[in-house]
């Protein structure tokens, strides 16, 4: 018996073409993706809008889907169109207003070799409500910890994929970073500049120009990310793509997270416990309150994804035909 205690009103998800209630399941323990890590996934968002219930840059997600499945040499019988009717599918099916959305694409269960010569890839979407990805508190701004681990380096991996095993080193930082006492993680990349956190984007404000970075620092170029760049090109920022270093982060006007989960999350202070052996030092960031720009960006993304603004009408796929 599977219980949605934290899956608020989910009710039904869809595996391979049917629908099972949230409480069924009987997946095997020898499946592949189980083991290795061998699945590939997508977070996606639906708000309320005054036309129904809309999902956010649906195509683009499915594409990066269709990426990382191409990364992880998954065959399988479906396209692009007739995932996204099976999302829209799914969250008709669950009756929700705004939700968050994961498919799932996973080596499923044949053999227990590393290659999958006898897995078949198996298709899973699941929607529920979830609120504040990092707590209701978090609108205040957050306090990240930059951990000693860096970040899996673009030469190491296609980080433009979403792959399951890759999150792993996400899964694991984002709790080094609580039980150090902070409210979530953040990676150095190899060259020792800032990276990302295990799920979000960083952009930082400096001289008023908002400042992000690129697949070149080892980071996956979010969907998120993309759209704040042309909002805020659209609201008369500036903006730059490109290395941002641990003295920029300290010294930046403002700083914020920014992904599909967390929305937008500003972050008030940053504490370097990337080298152990030189201790934790912590900065904060700004006035420690969160800043003018973020706000501003935080409204004209919530206008945007819940269709309060014709330029951004272009992002949204209608769930209702
Ligand atoms: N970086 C990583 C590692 C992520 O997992 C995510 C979430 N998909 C992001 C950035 C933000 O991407 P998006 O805006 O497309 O959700």
């Amino acid at each position: 018996m599977f219980l949605n205690t934290h899956f608020p009103k989910a009710q039904k998800y869809w595996y391979q073409g049917k629908f099972y209630d949230w409480s069924e399941g009987d997946l095997h323990p020898m499946m592949h993706a189980l083991h290795y890590g061998t699945s590939v996934f997508e977070g996606i968002r639906a708000y309320g809008t005054p036309r129904g219930t809309a999902i956010f840059r649906l195509p683009e997600h499915i594409d990066r889907m269709l990426l990382s499945a191409a990364v992880a040499r998954m065959k399988f019988p479906y396209g692009k169109d007739e995932i996204i009717e099976f999302i829209k599918l799914t969250v008709r099916e669950n009756g929700l207003e705004s939700c968050y959305i994961r498919p799932l694409l996973f080596f499923s269960y044949g053999n227990l070799g590393l290659v999958p010569k006898a897995c078949p890839v198996e298709l899973a979407i699941s929607a529920w409500e979830w609120g504040a990805y990092l707590g209701e508190k978090a609108a205040g701004g957050v306090s990240v910890y930059i951990v000693p681990w860096r970040r899996v380096h673009h030469t190491q991996f296609n980080m433009a994929a979403k792959l399951g095993g890759v999150y792993v080193q996400s899964t694991i930082c984002g709790l080094e970073a609580r039980d150090e006492g902070f409210d979530e993680a953040v990676f150095l990349n190899f060259e020792g500049r800032i990276a990302e956190g295990p799920g979000q984007n960083i952009f930082i404000v400096k001289g008023g120009t908002l400042i992000t970075n690129d697949r070149k620092e080892s980071v996956l170029e979010g969907i998120t990310r993309t759209s704040l760049l042309e909002i805020a090109r659209d609201l008369g920022f500036k903006t730059a793509v490109g290395p941002i270093t641990k003295e920029d982060l300290y010294g930046a006007e403002e700083a914020f997270f920014c992904g599909t989960a967390v929305e937008i999350i500003p972050i008030i202070s940053v504490t370097d416990g990337s080298d152990p052996a030189a201790g934790k030092t912590r900065h904060a960031i700004g006035t420690d309150k969160p800043g003018p720009i973020a706000q501003r960006m935080i409204k004209a993304y919530h206008e945007a994804v819940t269709g309060g603004s014709p330029r951004y009408e272009k992002w949204l796929t209608y769930v209702k035909g």
